[in-house]
């Protein structure tokens, strides 16, 4: 897998927001990676004094995506969101789009809330070929574990609010800095 980032194509960037694109473009760009319509990527900002997520919106694709694809929402909102007990997918969507700050916004990612409670301005969530078919294998759990031990590992859950919630509670006593990421069985 080659690394797209060029230095000087970034500069051109002034904004969260348009690094952000070029970012996600270049994830898009590499099919071991995401396939068509998948993955989803994020950033955190600040508009207005208020911080907001930039978070892909459904019916757009990373490699074509650009500024208008991003759904801003409030990450209070999301932060909120977090530590209800349950959320139905309809509540979420609901309470997502009266938190956006331009309504005219696609819908966020179902992933919205997990990328909020991800303490890092940027947020890349991908399908590697490569680990889905490791995790996918036969002893895949232990394989993974022993191979990625710096990661956070989760166990298998439906992606939306029970993802962000199983990852939520794995979270609250974890050390970041000792963090390279976190791995999704089957995912
Ligand atoms: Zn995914």
């Amino acid at each position: 897998m080659k690394n797209l980032w060029c230095d000087d194509e970034a500069k051109k960037f002034k904004t969260d927001l348009d690094l952000r694109v070029y970012t996600s473009n270049l994830l898009g760009l590499s099919d071991e990676l995401v396939l068509h319509g998948g993955g989803n990527t994020s950033v955190k900002s600040e508009v207005d004094g208020e911080e907001i997520l930039f978070v892909k919106g459904s019916g757009w694709d990373l490699v074509s995506i650009k500024a208008e694809g991003f759904a801003p929402v409030k990450m209070a909102t999301l932060l909120e969101m977090v530590k209800l007990e349950k959320l139905s997918d309809s509540d979420m969507v609901a309470g997502q789009k009266k938190a956006m700050i331009d309504k005219s916004a696609p819908n966020p990612s179902v992933e919205a809330i997990l990328h909020a409670i991800i303490p890092f301005k940027v947020v890349d969530h991908t399908h590697a070929d490569a680990i889905v078919t490791i995790s996918n294998s036969k002893n895949g759990t232990e394989i993974i574990k022993s191979l990625f031990s710096n990661f956070l590992i989760v166990p298998y859950v439906m992606p939306g609010f029970i993802l962000a919630k199983t990852i939520n509670d794995m979270i609250q006593d974890l050390d970041w800095s000792k963090c390279e990421g976190i791995i999704l069985h089957n995912h």
